[in-house]
């Protein structure tokens, strides 16, 4: 009988341990869960407050390009025949996007395709996406049909226009074209109404049968994209050297 109780005793303060060794783990499981639930309720602010004091800091931003193919649509540019300048500036505007895609750049164009955009709307489009450069791609024309050669146009009121645009000229001059050098173009309406570095190239003279030529070859088109790319590159890299110097010295 003595035995019986000790062992009914036993058993029920082994139930009552094992109740409480229940009770404690689930309770552990509950508090675990819920600190898992309120660490993320802490996190998810958080991470949202500091995102905008990270994108107010330009500079350590991925660098956006925007690529504007001259003219399109009803707007064809200059011609010579069948050849319109819309063409030639779309061929070369989405080589250099596919080399800016492959070297994880980003980049938007204001077109892709053969359609009209306002020159307000191209510049409009690059100061709302507030990109680090605007890249403007026309071909020359004039009456004098030996004009020839390539150049880079700059804002002479922008602080980097005369340095981006050497740079790029620098690029551009290689391809076998004549070399225009930079031209100041202070009255060009994509060059003073974007508010981020901007250029805005003349590749070779549709008017002049030997640029014409060049203009027409698709590998010339590529060989152009790889040199506008080089300088963007360089622009890009040596603007934010200048920020990053800049904002340390504040
Ligand atoms: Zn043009």
């Amino acid at each position: 009988m003595k035995m019986d109780k000790l062992i009914e005793k036993l058993s029920r303060r082994l139930s009552h341990k094992n109740l409480i060794t229940m009770i404690v783990i689930l309770s552990v499981s509950i508090i675990a869960f819920l600190g898992v639930i309120f660490r993320n309720d802490i996190t998810l602010p958080l991470s949202n407050l500091t995102s905008p004091v990270e994108d107010s800091n330009a500079a350590s931003m991925p660098p956006l390009v925007v690529i504007d193919p001259g003219h399109g649509g009803s707007e064809p540019g200059a011609g010579s025949g069948q050849i319109n300048e819309k063409d030639i500036t779309l061929a070369i505007s989405l080589e250099v996007e596919k080399i800016l895609n492959e070297k994880h750049i980003d980049n938007i164009l204001t077109r892709r395709d053969d359609t009209a955009v306002s020159l307000e709307d191209r510049t409009k489009l690059a100061n709302e996406k507030k990109c680090s450069l605007f890249i403007s791609i026309h071909n020359n024309s004039f009456t004098d049909p030996a004009s020839h050669g390539i150049l880079t146009t700059y804002n002479p009121y922008s602080p980097t226009g005369e340095s981006n645009a050497e740079i790029m000229q620098s690029k551009l001059k290689t391809l076998g074209m004549f070399n225009r050098k930079i031209v100041p173009r202070p009255n060009l309406y994509v060059l003073r109404r974007t508010e981020m570095p901007s250029l805005l190239l003349e590749i070779g003279f549709i008017s002049n049968k030997n640029d014409l030529k060049l203009l027409t070859s698709s590998d010339f088109q590529k060989k152009c994209a790889v040199q506008i790319v080089k300088g963007i590159e360089e622009i890009l890299e040596t603007n934010a050297t200048a920020s990053s110097e800049s904002s340390s010295e504040d």
